[in-house]
């Protein structure tokens, strides 16, 4: 065995044991990646998990949201065609409890009602306001929101459900910006 024949033989000795160890920590990696990926998000108090406000979908099926949207399209008068208008609110969820609540905006014009300022309510934040749309589709208005609605809508930052002729229109993101978290109104 020459010189030469030793090196190799070392040379090939170390590369193996590099391999075996590169499989190793490959390995290592891998099950760490599952832990985490196993346990995340991954929070804490300084970071808290974002918690999921109700979604559009979810805000449609709720009795207390229905009941809210029949109120109010009741309260438009849309059969009158001189006294119809616009009528909505807030809907809030209790950051603890999850309980919807709703509240209503003043009576609003032939079309179009203001719902930028919500009132305050307790535990609570803003996760979609609803608004209705009393003209007449049969007329050529149109039942679903309007170029205005959208651009408020995503000012806003929670979904908004529209009441019109022809049944329930969805505008706006599907569920209040960030989560349940931020300030009482809508999400900044
Ligand atoms: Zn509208």
């Amino acid at each position: 065995m020459g010189l030469l024949s030793i090196v190799k033989g070392v040379a090939g000795g170390i590369a193996k044991a590099a391999g075996s160890l590169l499989k190793t920590a490959q390995q290592a990696l891998g099950d760490l990646g599952k832990t985490f990926s196993k346990n995340k998000p991954v929070c804490s108090a300084t970071a808290p998990c974002p918690r999921l406000a109700v979604t559009a979908k979810e805000l449609r099926g709720k009795a207390e949201v229905q009941a809210a949207l029949e109120k109010a399209w009741k309260d438009s008068q849309a059969g009158d065609s001189a006294k119809r208008h616009e009528e909505g609110g807030w809907i809030y969820q209790n950051t603890t409890t999850r309980v919807i609540t709703v509240r209503r905006a003043p009576a609003g014009k032939q079309a179009s009602v203001n719902l930028n300022s919500p009132p305050s309510v307790a535990d609570s934040v803003v996760v979609g306001v609803f608004h209705t749309h009393p003209n007449p589709t049969s007329e050529g208005w149109n039942p679903g929101p309007s170029k205005d609605d959208r651009s408020i809508d995503e000012r806003h930052g929670v979904p908004d459900l529209i009441r019109a002729d022809d049944g329930v229109h969805v505008s706006g993101p599907d569920t209040r910006r960030g989560g349940l978290t931020g300030g009482s109104g809508f999400p900044s």
